[in-house]
């Protein structure tokens, strides 16, 4: 049997890949993690699949069952939130795997960071503006590394993605504010793509006092960055007219239109 660690995308079950929908039309078994993937999923599945909410397990209790079925016909759907190479704890039952040679393979998802990007209809990497993204959370009861405190994370000031960090929001903002000029926009998309989805938008001065009155403690990204500023930045070297690459040619004032030199 094998297991297919599957991105189940940030809670709009449309928000799921083909081929993880497919892979939950097929799977003898399906673990999810009932505290952030949708159930809704679980529409799809076979009458006669077996599913544990692995919200309630401990890795042990997971991987026990990879071994357990590992021998038998078909596949295992392992449904992580968003993207499950973002704090998803997907590495340590990989390592698993790879131990007691079970196969499996990875499908990728929607994060809930770029769920909560379409939320705002904003681009991360505005020209002009930043070209980089930090993705990177506060440590709470999982200790950060050294070298990544927040701190040192938005020195580069360039758009800061903060997961897991909405019960700590306002320290937080007071950590980077030396990075940061004080109007710099700041967002939280509450619930990106369910039906509750919210969107706070503020600076850093004032979005955890605009999160504290709304009552928002979870589930949340926080995005921070001039790439929220809405209009004020330049054009895409991509698509402009006198930028040639690999499937266009650059065009010129004189020039006739869709004629390439
Ligand atoms: N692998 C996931 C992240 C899991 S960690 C992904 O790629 O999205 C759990 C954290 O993700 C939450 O604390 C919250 O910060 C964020 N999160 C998950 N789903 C979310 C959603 N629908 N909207 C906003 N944030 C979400």
């Amino acid at each position: 049997m094998k297991v297919y660690f599957i991105g189940a995308g940030p809670g709009d079950p449309d928000l799921i890949t083909l081929k993880g929908k497919e892979l939950i039309q097929n799977a003898e078994i399906i673990i999810y993690a009932g505290s952030l993937v949708n159930p809704r999923l679980l529409q799809w599945k076979k009458p006669q699949s077996r599913v544990y909410d692995s919200a309630a397990m401990t890795v042990n209790q997971v991987t026990e069952i990879y071994q357990l079925h590992c021998k038998d016909q078909g596949h295992i759907a392992r449904l992580h939130t968003g993207d499950p190479s973002l704090y998803s704890a997907m590495g340590e039952q990989i390592r698993f795997c790879r131990e007691k040679k079970i196969p499996f393979e990875v499908v990728p998802g929607v994060s809930s960071f770029c769920a909560s990007a379409a939320a705002l209809c904003t681009e991360l990497t505005l020209p002009g503006i930043t070209q980089s993204i930090v993705i990177t959370r506060r440590a709470e009861r999982t200790p950060m590394p050294e070298k990544e405190s927040l701190e040192q994370m938005a020195r580069s000031g360039c758009t800061l993605v903060l997961f897991l960090s909405v019960s700590m929001v306002s320290t937080a903002m007071k950590e980077i504010q030396p990075f940061y000029k004080k109007d710099t926009p700041a967002a939280v998309v509450y619930r990106a793509s369910w039906p509750d989805q919210r969107i706070i938008t503020g600076t850093i001065d004032t979005i955890a006092d605009k999160m504290e009155s709304l009552g928002i403690k979870r589930q949340s990204i926080i995005i921070i960055g001039d790439a929220l500023n809405k209009a004020d930045f330049d054009f895409s070297r991509l698509y402009a007219p006198d930028f040639s690459h690999q499937y266009r040619n650059a065009q010129f004032p004189n020039q006739q239109k869709g004629k390439p030199r």
